[in-house]
């Protein structure tokens, strides 16, 4: 690895997407929000004006804020925003609030408004913690009923001057302390199914799918904890996997899968070798795996007009044998042998009416961070749609979804009995 490179400048050395922390800056216009975004980041990354509705798209900027580690701060739109776009830019500002981890509400010398108020309940109403920043205290100091309504409500709060630059470790301070502690606990992919130091093998079939020249994010995720704990990690195409396994002397402690491939695989591995998959470790690490498992079994109670929505996390070039579009629902359509239809999504994009699909099968989610899947399966729970991923889903389909699910089964019922 190339030496003394800002990871803050060099795009390649940034902590994936997924992984950082996103943190929405919010409130009217003008209140102040890219003053604030250049005043935690120490650079001018937001233009900054007098005009009302200078932002008009969420302006993202990475950082290392420590001691959490990598977050993005999204810069947003102001909510009073007017005019057709102005309603779009607000829809896009209220996007951001949805994959947020926590927000941070800006307030001007006017003090808290209508429009704050309404802020306020929603982010209550999305359990969002958030900090609400009195900006301009050069200006004027927060207004006593502003403050009563904070204390009242129990809601943090802290003055700053963003254009003068008052009041910044303060604000890092409280960002770091209102960050929920799920989020900044250490979450394990897959360490926690094989013993430190022992050797996993992960099998990676190289398709028309995969990308040119390099593995996919979870592939990376799964091998660099594995180094990270000291495991000897062995990578295979499924071709070589039944060579490999009769070359060892011991087995391995953990065979991580493609899930496409995970009907060849599972008849080649014995029983006796705990058996998973990339997208079944992601189904628990970005989200819960308990709806993951009961949303598969929706597939046993397809009928004639079922609707089944797809949703993958991030766009690319969609291939012949695309899983999402041909693959899956060939299989489905096989399996149930009746005749479902299938809508596709990408990105953000999650629709309101929910209620028209029989059953939510969302990729990995490795370009999501942890909160913008658990909103989407506690909004598919809310509205009564059941929810699975592709892993989870495609290993129902090809009758090994107990064998998939019970290493992690068995690694919960310990964390459950200690
Ligand atoms: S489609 Fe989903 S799982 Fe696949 S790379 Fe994109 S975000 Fe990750």
């Amino acid at each position: 690895m190339c030496q003394g490179v800002n990871p803050e400048t060099n795009p390649a050395q940034l902590t994936p997407r997924g992984m950082r922390y996103q943190i929405a800056l919010v409130g009217r216009r003008n209140a102040g929000k890219s003053s604030l975004l250049n005043m935690l980041v120490g650079q001018q990354v937001a233009i900054v004006s007098d005009v009302k509705g200078t932002t008009t798209d969420a302006v993202a900027k990475a950082y290392e804020l420590q001691p959490i580690g990598a977050v993005t701060f999204f810069d947003t739109a102001g909510i009073d925003d007017v005019g057709m776009l102005g309603k779009q830019r607000v829809q896009a500002t209220r996007n951001a609030l949805y994959r947020a981890d926590l927000a941070l509400l800006v307030i001007d010398e006017q003090g808290l408004t209508e429009h704050d108020i309404q802020l306020v309940d929603e982010m209550t109403a999305l359990k969002l913690p958030f900090v609400i920043v009195f900006n301009k205290m050069d200006k004027r100091m927060p207004a006593t009923d502003d403050l009563s309504f904070c204390q009242l409500n129990n809601l943090p709060h802290i003055s700053v001057s963003a254009s003068k630059r008052y009041g910044t470790s303060q604000l890092k301070q409280l960002i770091a302390e209102y960050m929920p502690a799920e989020l900044t606990a250490k979450a394990n992919i897959a360490a926690d199914l094989y013993p430190n130091g022992a050797h996993i093998l992960c099998v990676v079939p190289i398709d028309t799918a995969a990308p040119t020249g390099r593995l996919i994010l979870p592939q990376v995720q799964v091998l660099r904890e594995a180094l990270d704990n000291n495991a000897i990690a062995t990578v295979v195409k499924e071709s070589q996997l039944q060579q490999l396994l009769a070359s060892l002397v011991n087995p391995p402690a953990l065979i991580i899968s493609d899930a496409q491939v995970i009907k060849q695989v599972a008849s080649l591995v014995p029983e006796s070798i705990p058996l998973t998959t990339f997208s079944t470790l992601f189904a628990r690490f970005k989200g819960d795996l308990s709806p993951m498992v009961s949303g598969a079994n929706t597939l046993d109670n397809l009928t004639d007009g079922s609707k089944i929505l797809i949703c993958e996390a991030c766009s690319h070039n969609v291939q012949e044998d695309d899983i999402g579009r041909v693959k899956l629902p060939n299989w489905i359509r096989k399996y149930s042998g009746k005749d479902v239809s299938f809508d596709v999504l990408s990105g953000h994009d999650f629709p309101e009416d929910l209620e028209q699909y029989t059953l939510v099968i969302h990729c990995g989610a490795c370009m999501f961070n942890r909160t913008e899947m658990l909103r989407r399966i506690r909004e598919c729970e809310r509205r009564n749609v059941p929810i699975t991923n592709y892993g989870v889903a495609i290993s129902k389909l090809q009758g090994v979804l107990p064998r998939i699910v019970g290493p992690l089964l068995t690694a919960n019922a310990k964390l459950c009995s200690q």
